[in-house]
């Protein structure tokens, strides 16, 4: 007998499940199947797991590709509890003080952390009436974590009555106002409202549209902190797949899956770009659900109809990545995470979402500074580095990007090296570039979407794909484009929900 957390499968009956991607939603899904009895097959196409963080190596620098925030590392360790093992054997988590630095052109800093005292000294240096409205929003975005984290976001909404079993709560707590209307309602200075909203950017969210459900991420990152992975979020990675082939389940990399088979409306297993079949019990997809749907079920009636209607959905936004090596240390005071706001912030984010058709002149920034916190990232004496910009998905900015990509990359490290990094340009010694053709051609993400489909309430709980096809009854979805969404507290979340789907599925008691 397999035994994990009650959950038992028999042996001899032991079912096989097939997981389509190694992002974090795939693999940890895979994780919980694994211990859950069931003989678990992890495929993906690229070379290395990780998905969105995928690891790039570039004479001795390590570049983390995508995550680097760390938060609720609790949900990271359940993945090790569920399955028998010690987090502390695979992976340290190191904290990361301040969270982030927030700068602006006029030289004003704002750090962000911890410390109630010091966040309201830096709010009340604003304005002195925005700290009573600080501590008024704490208390708000710990209620919407209580509500929109903790009980629903590892709940698959397959029900719409689940939704409205839940409307109540969310309605109480105005999730039909957008992040910023909320946070303007409790705080008044410009800085400290672009402080308590921008974090929605990070999981595919216009702070401006998208549900106030999502300012629970500041009670999220004030209960369990931010970390960062020792040896880069890809040490990370590399501790789920070690745990995962430590509980006997198997990772098979370079396998592009080219079509989920069916019989009638069961899932049967898949079939590789390579021509190589894997038989299941199961399927899951941790793909972008449009490429899963349109292109993976595309000869089932199913995943023709509802991979159209998903592609007419709206999905967020796109990003531009450079990584880069300097052969000098991180400048001192530089800090590990840090946003560069630039002049406008609604009128910018309004661009990037909206169908303007081209990209805007200025940006604001996100820069990834590891070896502030760990050294081993940069060969020693040097550094690494990955700055990026939010820009529009490719179906709302038809974007050369071989064309632009490189005049865009020169703008922005000048920018960087007036702004945060001196010197930058004489010291660059590695550059690469990740660009929505990258989201959408390596990742097979439609429209070079970065985060999915976006988070907005009609796009939200049961709106969004659901954790198993209402369909094809043995065909599930875990990652960025299901309940509860993008950011890896959501697709961990994700991978929970739905395999907490299968276990009563295939009634694992
Ligand atoms: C640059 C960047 C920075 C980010 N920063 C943060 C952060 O700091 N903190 C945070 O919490 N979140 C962050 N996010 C969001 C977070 O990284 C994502 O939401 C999350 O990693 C998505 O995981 P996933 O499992 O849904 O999918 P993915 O990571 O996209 O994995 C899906 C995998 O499936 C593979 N695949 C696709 N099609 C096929 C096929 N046909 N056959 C086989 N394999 C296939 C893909 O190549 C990929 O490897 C960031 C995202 C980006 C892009």
């Amino acid at each position: 007998m397999t035994k994990n957390n009650n959950q038992i499968i028999s042996k001899k009956n032991r079912k096989t499940a097939i997981v389509i991607g190694a992002g974090f939603g795939g693999i940890s899904l895979a994780i919980r199947l694994q211990s859950m009895g069931f003989k678990t097959v992890l495929l993906d196409n690229r070379d290395k797991p990780g998905g969105r963080a995928y690891v790039y190596e570039i004479d001795g620098y390590k570049f983390d590709g995508g995550p680097t925030v760390i938060t609720d590392p609790n949900c990271i360790e359940e993945l090790f509890t569920v399955s028998g093992k010690d987090m502390k054997d695979y992976v340290t988590l190191l904290p990361v003080d301040p969270f982030y630095r927030l700068q602006w052109e006029d030289g004003q800093v704002l750090d962000y952390n911890n410390d109630q005292l010091f966040l309201e000294k830096q709010i009340g240096e604003r304005n002195k009436d925005d700290v009573i409205g600080y501590r008024k929003f704490l208390e708000y975005s710990k209620d919407l974590y209580r509500e929109g984290y903790e009980k629903l976001g590892t709940t698959a909404f397959l029900k719409v009555s689940q939704m409205f079993a839940a409307a109540p709560q969310l309605m109480r707590l105005r999730a039909d106002r957008s992040v910023y209307k909320q946070v303007s309602k409790f705080v008044k200075n410009e800085k400290t409202r672009q402080l308590l909203s921008f974090q929605s950017l990070l999981v595919g969210g216009n702070p401006f549209a998208t549900s106030a459900i999502y300012a629970l991420i500041h009670a999220l990152e004030r209960k369990g902190g931010v970390w960062f992975a020792k040896g880069g979020t890809g040490a990370l990675v590399n501790g789920l797949i070690s745990l995962f082939k430590d509980i006997g389940g198997e990772v098979i990399l370079n396998s592009e899956v080219d079509e989920i088979q069916t019989s009638g409306d069961i899932a049967t297993g898949v079939t590789l770009r390579n021509g190589r079949v894997f038989i299941s019990d199961l399927v899951a997809s941790n793909a972008d659900v449009v490429h899963t749907y349109s292109k993976l079920l595309r000869s089932h009636p199913r995943g023709l109809k509802y991979g159209k209607s998903l592609s007419k959905k709206r999905h967020s936004m796109s990003l531009f990545v450079i990584y880069f090596g300097l052969k000098k240390p991180t400048p001192k005071g530089l800090k590990h995470h840090v946003i560069l706001f630039g002049k406008r912030y609604k009128e910018l984010i309004a661009e990037i979402f909206g169908k303007g058709g081209k990209l805007s002149n200025d940006f604001s920034l996100y820069l990834h500074a590891p070896c502030v916190t760990d050294a081993s990232m940069a060969p020693v004496g040097k550094s690494s580095y990955y700055v990026l910009a939010p820009v529009p998905h490719l179906g709302n900015a038809d974007i050369n990007w071989d064309e632009v990509g490189p005049i865009y990359t020169k703008k922005i490290l000048n920018y960087l090296e007036k702004y945060a990094i001196p010197d930058l340009n004489k010291n660059l010694e590695v550059l690469h570039t990740l660009t929505p053709f990258g989201f959408r051609d390596i990742m097979n993400s439609h429209m070079g979407s970065a985060f999915s489909v976006e988070p907005i309430l009609t796009q939200s709980a049961w709106f969004r794909p659901h954790n198993r096809d209402d369909v094809i009854s043995n065909m599930y979805i875990t990652g960025a484009g299901t309940h509860p969404g993008a950011g890896l507290p959501g697709v961990i979340g994700a991978a929970k929900a739905t395999a907490s789907v299968i276990c009563d599925d295939f009634s694992i008691n």
